[in-house]
C-alpha cells in the first residue's frame, strides 16, 4: 500500500516537473522570439482616447511581455466583518451576443430588487485603478471592468492586478474611437474591437471575458453584428453615473444613490480612469452597504478566443524597452587600434 502510494506519488511530482520543463524551455520562447524582432516595425500610433492622450504618449515601455499567463484568481478569504461581498454570481452564456443594461437593451431583465452590478470603463491607469481596487477589496467584493487596450498596453501590470484580484475583465476598443460615428466603417470597428482583446489578452497573459462595452455607448449596428457574430455579450448600463462631469467624490456618490434609489437596482456605469470615482468608492460602497443594496458579479462561461491576426500584429508592434539611456560613447570606447 505504502509502495503504491509512493509510486502514484513519484508519477505526480515527475509529471508536474516534465509540465515545468516543458513549460520554461518550450512555450515562452514563441513569445520572446516575436517580440525581440520588433525593431523594424515601427510602433503603433493610434490617436489615444481623448481623454487620456497627453499622459501616455511620453511612455516608452509599451506592454511587457507576462513571465508567466495570469494564475486563476483565488482571492482571499474576506477579513472585513460584514463587508459588502458578493451576494451571488452569474454566469453569462455569450453565443449570439446578449445585451444587457436597459438604457439600450431591454429583453434581459436578471437583477433582482436591490441588486446591482458594478461596471468600471476606460481603465487600467495609475492611482486610480489601484485606488478602486482597494476600495472594493476592502469591501470583499466584485466588479466588470472594460478596459482600453491601448492603456493595458500601457499599463500591463495595473491590468493584471484587476484580474488577478478575481474581478471580470472584458474590454472597451482599443483606443475608444466611436464606433458608430460618420467615418467608422466595418473594418475599423472590426480592428478597434479586435486589437483591444488582443492587447488585454498580452498585457493578462489570458483571455478575457467576451464582454464588450461600447465607447460613449454608441451601439453602431454594424459593430453589434459583428460582436454577435463573434458571441461577445453587450453592455449598455442601467445607470450612468457621469462620474467624468462630477466636480468631486461626493457628486459621483450622490448621482449614483440618488438614480438607484429610484430604479431600486441595475448596472452601474463607472469609470476607474477618474479620479473622483476612485475617490468616492469607499464612501460609495458604504452607502450601498447602508441601502441594503447587493452586489451581483457577472462572469462568462468560457474565455473570448482572440483572433491570432491581431494578437501577432500587437507582438510585432510592440516596443521594447530601451534598455540605457547611455550614449554610445559613454558606453563603448575604443581603448586600442
Ligand atoms: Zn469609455
Amino acid at each position: 500500500m505504502r509502495n503504491a502510494l509512493g509510486l502514484m506519488l513519484g508519477s505526480l511530482i515527475a509529471a508536474i516537473m516534465i509540465s515545468a520543463v516543458w513549460y520554461w524551455t518550450a512555450a515562452p520562447r514563441t513569445e520572446l522570439a516575436a517580440a525581440t524582432s520588433i525593431g523594424s516595425v515601427p510602433a503603433q500610433r493610434v490617436a489615444a482616447a481623448s481623454n487620456a492622450a497627453t499622459a501616455a504618449d511620453d511612455i516608452e515601455i509599451t506592454a511587457a511581455i507576462p513571465e508567466k499567463p495570469a494564475a486563476p484568481a483565488q482571492p482571499a478569504a474576506c477579513a472585513t466583518p460584514d463587508a459588502l461581498g458578493v451576494s451571488r454570481v452569474v454566469e453569462i452564456e455569450t453565443a449570439g451576443g446578449p445585451g444587457f443594461g436597459f438604457q439600450h437593451f431591454k429583453q434581459l431583465d436578471f437583477l433582482t430588487e436591490r441588486e446591482v452590478v458594478l461596471t468600471f470603463d476606460d481603465g487600467p491607469w495609475p492611482v486610480n485603478t489601484p485606488a478602486v481596487l482597494k476600495a472594493l477589496a476592502d469591501e470583499c467584493t466584485k466588479a466588470v471592468f472594460f478596459p482600453i487596450g491601448k492603456h493595458a498596453s500601457y499599463h500591463p501590470e495595473i491590468l493584471r492586478q484587476v484580474a488577478a484580484a478575481g474581478h471580470t475583465v472584458g474590454a472597451h476598443t482599443w483606443s475608444h474611437a466611436n464606433l458608430n460615428g460618420k467615418k467608422m466603417t466595418e473594418q475599423l470597428a472590426k480592428d478597434e474591437i479586435e486589437r483591444g482583446y488582443s492587447a488585454i489578452k498580452l498585457a493578462l497573459g489570458a483571455a478575457p471575458s467576451p464582454f464588450f462595452r461600447f465607447p460613449e455607448l454608441q451601439h453602431g449596428p454594424a459593430a453589434m453584428a459583428y460582436l454577435a457574430s463573434r458571441n461577445i455579450a453587450m453592455f449598455s448600463c442601467d445607470l450612468d453615473s457621469f462620474d467624468f462631469r462630477a466636480k468631486n467624490p461626493e457628486q459621483v456618490v450622490n448621482t449614483v444613490m440618488t438614480k438607484l434609489d429610484k430604479q431600486g437596482k441595475g448596472i452601474i456605469l463607472m469609470h476607474d480612469f477618474q479620479k473622483h470615482t476612485a475617490e468616492a468608492l469607499p464612501i460609495l460602497l458604504q452607502r450601498l452597504k447602508a441601502g441594503g443594496y447587493k452586489i451581483v458579479q457577472m462572469k462568462s462561461k468560457a474565455p473570448l478566443q482572440t483572433v491570432s491576426y491581431y494578437d501577432d500584429a500587437l507582438f510585432k508592434g510592440m516596443k521594447l524597452p530601451v534598455a540605457s539611456p547611455r550614449s554610445v560613447g559613454s558606453v563603448v570606447q575604443t581603448v586600442s587600434k
